[in-house]
């Protein structure tokens, strides 16, 4: 699971042993390659290093629009806590995919594919406030994180 994210770096906590780790965007990449080469698997999957307990998480960037709960009227209805985190884990993700693409960090097998793309997930704009300011190059999350770990 995704914590935090900057434009540099991710807070990932393991799901395994729910250890806490920073990890550095440039040290990922977006998609997933065949082992033998060729064309990509999956352009839409971010593998992230294994865990010292053996765990491996995989972020999956979605293009769909989660669905907000909605009354019979069609108005909107308040989000339960946990849709509310389904959804900002989900931004967070698509917006890690989003900053590897920008960084050229595509897998070989995905780069042609993903380069092409004309549309981003429509998720990502609420999120862009925090995540797209220069300021945000600091998250108070992960920089505690680090510093747990120096
Ligand atoms: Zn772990």
């Amino acid at each position: 699971m995704i914590l935090d994210a900057t434009q540099s770096e991710l807070l990932q906590r393991c799901d395994g042993c729910e250890e806490e780790r920073v990890l550095k965007l440039t040290d990922l990449v977006l998609g997933l390659d065949h082992p033998q080469g060729g064309q990509g698997l999956d352009p839409n999957i971010v593998r992230l290093p294994p865990c010292p307990c053996g765990a491996v998480e995989f972020l999956n960037r979605t293009f769909d629009r989660y669905p907000a709960p909605r009354d019979e009227a069609g108005h909107a209805l308040p989000m339960h806590a946990a849709a509310q985190a389904a959804l900002d884990h989900r931004r967070r993700v698509n917006a890690v995919a989003d900053r590897l693409r920008e960084l050229g960090r595509i897998s070989t097998g995905n780069a042609q594919r993903v380069l092409a793309e004309s549309v981003r997930p429509p998720d990502l704009s609420t999120l862009a406030e925090t995540f797209d300011q220069p300021s945000a190059g600091i998250s108070p999350a992960v920089n505690a994180a680090k510093e747990k770990t120096q």
